[in-house]
């Protein structure tokens, strides 16, 4: 893939009216690297915030008509290649501590990996949070997304939430404010997460890592985890698998450049190598569309896609 064109450099600008701004804003960084896929083009201004603070400060003084994009580790996320206008917020060690409270609870900033609270849960004898050691993203991605597996998902673990809302205002979310349903969260979209209360019941340490290794060993044996991939393309339409629909349509293995449906589990799309957004998106549409043809049932996009298909739409 040829380098995305560059955007128009805001970043002395947003200097110049935020003098107190403590985090780091990079123009036209790239974000295929910080996407499980390793596709897409550059945000046109990435800020990595220090802290809740430092954050809030960023959005109350950010001008209103800035387009303002979250993201978490990438696990769920098409970057497209013509990259991200506006601001990109990635979080980071401002929003890594976690610390277990008393009662089975368990609190971790925005960016901690689901696999840190998983172990952190474990350890202190929390039961019921096994399911996020398979989850490759962190928790501000399993608030939005819902993110579950093995029969739990992150609404039956969570008590409630702290997050900014995109005029720089903290506010705190308890769970039924979030509106949760199967890998949807109906919390208003400008909401960036920047804490999590989790509680577990009782439980026994060496029994609490047995499961998480069960989890693990399944899923080596069933998906491509070691793939650039972004995990399920599309949910599970109600009562049906995504994967049975995929497949009875003829799209295992199916190709387009270097994007491919996954041979091994084929609601999977892996990039092989040089695979563009385009490509991936695109396999996923086709997928889409022969899946309508043969079944009548339109599939929905469980990935998130951000973004502009090309420099010259911008
Ligand atoms: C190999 C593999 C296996 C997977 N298995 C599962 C699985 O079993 N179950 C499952 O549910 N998912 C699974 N996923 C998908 C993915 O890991 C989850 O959706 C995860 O919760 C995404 O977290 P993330 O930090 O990577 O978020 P990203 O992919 O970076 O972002 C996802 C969405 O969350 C939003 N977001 C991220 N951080 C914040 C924040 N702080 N505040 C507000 N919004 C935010 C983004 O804007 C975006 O809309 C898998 C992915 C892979 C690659």
């Amino acid at each position: 893939m040829p380098p995305a064109a560059m955007f128009p450099d805001t970043v002395a600008g947003m200097k110049a009216v935020l003098p107190d701004l403590r985090g780091r804003l990079m123009a036209n960084q790239s974000l295929a690297e910080v996407t499980w896929f390793r596709v897409g083009g550059p945000a046109q201004t990435l800020f990595m915030p220090e802290d809740e603070s430092d954050l809030a400060y960023f959005l109350a003084h950010l001008a209103a008509d800035t387009p303002v994009t979250v993201i978490g580790l990438g696990s769920n996320l098409i970057v497209r290649d013509g990259g991200v206008p506006g601001v990109v917020i990635r979080l980071g060690r401002g929003f890594g501590d976690i610390r277990i409270e008393t009662g089975e609870r368990v609190r971790a900033g925005a960016a901690v990996p689901d696999v840190k609270v998983a172990r952190a849960a474990q350890e202190a004898g929390i039961s019921g949070l096994a399911f996020m050691r398979g989850i490759p993203g962190a928790v501000g991605g399993a608030l939005r997304m819902n993110g579950g597996a093995y029969g739990r998902e992150t609404k039956d673990a969570l008590i409630e939430v702290r997050g900014i809302d995109r005029r720089g205002s903290i506010t705190v979310l308890a769970n039924p404010d979030m509106h949760y349903a199967y890998r949807h969260c109906g919390a208003p979209d400008d909401i960036i997460f920047t804490e999590a209360l989790f509680a577990g019941t009782p439980g026994d340490p060496t029994k609490i890592a047995a499961e998480m290794d069960e989890i693990t060993q399944s899923r080596e044996a069933t998906q491509p985890i070691k793939s650039r991939t972004g995990g399920s393309t599309f949910k599970n339409p109600p009562g049906r698998k995504a994967w049975q629909l995929i497949d009875a349509a003829g799209c295992r293995g199916l190709r387009i450049g270097d994007a491919q449906v996954s041979e091994m589990h084929c609601n999977f799309l892996i990039n092989l190598g040089s695979a563009s957004a385009t490509d991936i998106e695109g396999l996923g549409e086709t997928v889409r569309a022969r899946v309508r043809e043969n079944s009548g049932i339109e599939l929905e996009w469980e990935i998130k896609r951000i973004g502009i298909p090309s420099s010259s739409d911008r």
